[in-house]
């Protein structure tokens, strides 16, 4: 699909072949391709009419004549072309313009996807007013972008970057090749989600738009597929591709392999360590079995903050089909199931906690599998910082993922006593289940905050009021 410098290298090529010819006669071969007039018209007001100037808006091309502006919008696989007026017509030539130097300039399109519009008006900032022009955004190559603006748009559309930069209503004239070079020298991830970026990332963006889309124009744009120029003046700038269609290859910064993924249905390239993608900061939230960890996820929520917690994912996952029913089945078969198919947690309570061996082998199978799910849902928010809660945090290496880690804390007697009570288990039982687990001194130790739950609810409280003003000190609202 031609971009900004394929279409600029069509408006040079045809400026130098066609201005100053006088259309003689046209014909129309496919009527759907003019969108605003009636074929007869097009045709009667177009003939002795003179191309003066050749213009372009991102992708239009607009053709001033001496009373008419003829826009055209080459789409998918538009070309022009001037030939020899005797040559017989191909069958994708759609609208031939017969000109007074005896050749006939015809408008070629495989997918007929192109469309051809007539102004009365040789006016640019009248013809700027027709609505597809109208609607469209300043050129990524306008001096007069600036990145406060970019910024502003990007904070409207909530997509993913390589989404929101091929909307030509955000930024006009960038299409799939030059939005991923873009995305690359920005060092952002194409899959980031446009609110999510800063404006130092705005001013990057545009920056390397105006240096990729300068160089693409001086190479004479860029030759993929079907994409040439009239009379066969071929772009070179495939040539200077740091990631588009270099899938495989290395990247040209960090030797790392450029990987193809898809975000919005095309085909995106990038490379997976300069593109690291962006995502909130990660609060990590753990606390030893029974210490109260879910008094303080819930305060959060009822302040309306975002807290990703593990065993929900777990239960989620748990659930017939899902991913960890489906490893756990896989492992132990039907006897930790009940009758209904579902999981026994009973049974499986016993598996991980009457056997260090069982025990560790669930804990690979689901850790793994919950580590996903999370990064899935943090990935897909626009918070500047969320919650994940987690009980086995460090034991299962889920601090690596964590910016800044809080551990709920209860004396050892008060943790004893309430998971007594809570899970109904003898004091021995008790004891058995907090010992898999690392213990509260050396978690404090690893911790950034410390909740102190052993007493009152208000003292509780309190010290989670004071912990989210330093993570907002921190990391913003
Ligand atoms: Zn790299």
């Amino acid at each position: 699909m031609p971009e900004l410098p394929e279409v600029e290298t069509v408006r040079r090529t045809l400026a130098y072949q066609i201005l100053g010819k006088t259309i003689t006669d046209v014909a129309v071969y496919y009527a759907p391709m003019i969108e605003n007039i009636e074929q007869n018209q097009f045709i009667e007001k177009l003939k002795h009419e003179t191309f003066r100037k050749i213009e372009r808006y991102g992708k239009y091309l607009l053709f001033i004549l001496d009373h008419y502006t003829l826009i055209s919008h080459l789409r998918m696989e538009g070309k022009y072309f001037l030939k020899s007026i005797d040559e017989p017509r191909n069958k994708h030539e759609h609208v031939v313009f017969t000109l007074d130097n005896q050749i006939s300039f015809r408008y070629h399109d495989t997918r007929k996807f192109g469309k051809m519009a007539l102004l009365a008006s040789t006016n640019l900032i009248e013809v700027m007013q027709y609505p597809p022009l109208a609607k469209l955004a300043k050129e990524a190559t306008d001096p007069g972008f600036t990145k406060e603006e970019l910024y502003a748009r990007l904070q409207h559309t909530q997509v993913a970057i390589k989404t929101a930069l091929l909307n030509q209503e955000v930024i006009c004239g960038m299409g799939n090749i030059y939005v991923d070079e873009v995305l690359f020298l920005s060092k952002i991830h194409p899959e980031t989600i446009s609110t999510c970026l800063t404006i130092e990332d705005a001013s990057h963006i545009l920056e390397n738009a105006h240096l990729v889309l300068a160089k693409a124009i001086q190479a004479g744009g860029t030759t993929i597929r079907s994409y040439t120029s009239s009379l066969g003046v071929t772009g070179l700038f495939q040539l200077e591709l740091l990631v588009h269609q270099q899938e495989k290859n290395p990247c040209s910064i960090c030797q790392t392999t450029i990987q193809k993924i898809k975000v919005g249905g095309r085909g995106t390239y990038y490379c997976p360590l300069c593109q690291i993608k962006k995502r909130p900061k990660i609060i990590g939230i753990t606390g030893s079995i029974a210490t109260g960890k879910t008094t303080v996820t819930q305060y959060l929520r009822t302040l309306g903050y975002k807290v990703i917690d593990a065993d929900e994912i777990v239960a989620e996952h748990k659930a017939i089909g899902r991913a960890i029913y489906n490893v756990l089945t896989g492992e132990y078969g039907r006897k930790i199931l009940l009758d209904n198919g579902e999981i026994d947690d009973r049974q499986l309570a016993k598996l991980i906690f009457e056997n260090e061996e069982n025990r560790l082998k669930i804990n690979q199978m689901v850790h793994p599998i919950v580590q996903q799910k999370a990064l899935q849902s943090i990935y897909r928010m626009t918070d500047s910082f969320v919650f994940l809660s987690v009980p086995l945090l460090f034991e299962a290496g889920f601090d690596a993922l964590c910016d800044q880690i809080v551990v709920v804390y209860a004396e050892d007697e008060i943790q004893l006593e309430r998971l007594m009570k809570r899970n109904q288990l003898s004091k021995e039982e008790a004891k058995q289940r907090i010992q898999t687990q690392l213990s509260q001194q050396e978690k404090c130790q690893k911790a950034d905050y410390i909740i102190d739950n052993s007493r009152d609810l208000c003292y509780t409280i309190e010290q989670i009021n004071e912990m989210i003003k330093e993570v907002k000190q921190h990391y913003g609202h």
